[in-house]
């Protein structure tokens, strides 16, 4: 069990982006990945209290208290300078949440919600608290309305899904690369248990949707889009499968200079995975310029 308290960086009220219909987001603190192509590079790490971040803060909402950085959320005019001036990419606002305050926030939003999606960094670093969540959500009749979804990079054993799953609805798995080789330059992970979650969720009618990140010159190739439609066929050719597009926003390092996936290549790779028969296959809701 968990202390019944996780590390929220960040939560959302309502979306229609993270799972169906409209759901409450919770964005856990910390991931197992490390991305080079991360668009939320401030959740993937945890505060050491190193201070830098307290100089930069335009409002004094930062402040050193001990050996503590703290914040105040009633300065903070939410410029996010702090998220750019971290070396280990942490977030000084992430606030600790216990299980009684996320409900209290459905509570609050239950009449315009069908669910929850807890999100990342990568949720399932944070197991007990969501089995805690989950399960006092589904025994609470106010909120048993509401649908339970993990957005997680599957980097889980078997075991972990075998807990979570009894209080779980749905998945969202996002494959980062076919290729080991790639997979590990991409993410510094191996992929081997991504793929054996897609397997396991699928077989376990939990796998709602596979995502997928096409880089140019990375994940666009003919090899990984082949790889993709086996996976895809392998697990059900009803598997919906949903094809996103790398750009800048909010990358840092020197992903932030690759060039952005363009939407003909996108378009081209769903035709070819629609066309070998897969049901499903869901373009970005939004394309950036
Ligand atoms: S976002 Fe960060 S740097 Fe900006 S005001 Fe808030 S605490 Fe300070
Ligand atoms: S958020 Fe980053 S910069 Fe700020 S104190 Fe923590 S580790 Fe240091």
């Amino acid at each position: 069990m968990s202390d019944g308290v996780a590390a929220v960086s960040k939560f959302l009220t309502w979306s229609v982006v993270d799972g169906p219909g409209n759901r409450f987001v919770l964005f856990l603190q910390g991931c197992n990945y490390h991305c080079v192509t991360c668009h939320n590079p401030h959740t993937i790490g945890v505060c050491s209290d190193c201070g830098a971040c307290v100089a930069v803060c335009p409002s004094g909402a930062l402040k050193k208290s001990g050996r503590k950085v703290v914040h105040d959320p009633g300065p903070c005019i939410s410029c996010d300078s702090c998220l750019s001036a971290c070396p280990t990419r942490a977030n000084p606002m992430v606030r600790r949440m216990t299980v009684n305050d996320v409900l209290e926030l459905l509570r609050r939003n239950a009449p315009f919600l069908n669910g929850l999606t807890v999100s990342g960094g990568e949720a399932t670093l944070h197991l007990d608290f969501l089995i805690d969540l989950f399960t006092a959500i589904k025994a609470a009749p106010d909120l048993a309305h509401l649908t339970l979804f993990i957005d997680s990079n599957g980097n889980l054993p078997a075991e972990g899904w075998q807990r979570v799953l009894p209080v779980t609805d749905g998945v969202m798995l996002d494959i980062k690369a076919f290729d080991p080789e790639r997979h590990r330059r991409l993410t510094g992970a191996d992929n081997d248990l991504s793929l054996a979650s897609a397997r396991l969720l699928a077989e376990a009618g939990k796998l709602y949707e596979l995502r997928f990140l096409m880089i140019p010159g990375e994940t666009d190739s003919p090899e990984e889009i082949s790889a993709l439609s086996a996976l895809a066929h392998e697990l059900g050719p009803h598997t919906r499968l949903r094809l996103n597009a790398f750009q800048h926003h909010g990358v840092r390092g020197p992903a932030a200079t690759w060039a952005p996936m363009p939407r003909a290549g996108v378009e081209a790779a769903a035709g070819v995975l629609q066309a070998s028969g897969l049901a499903e296959v869901v373009l970005p809701s939004v394309w950036l310029p």
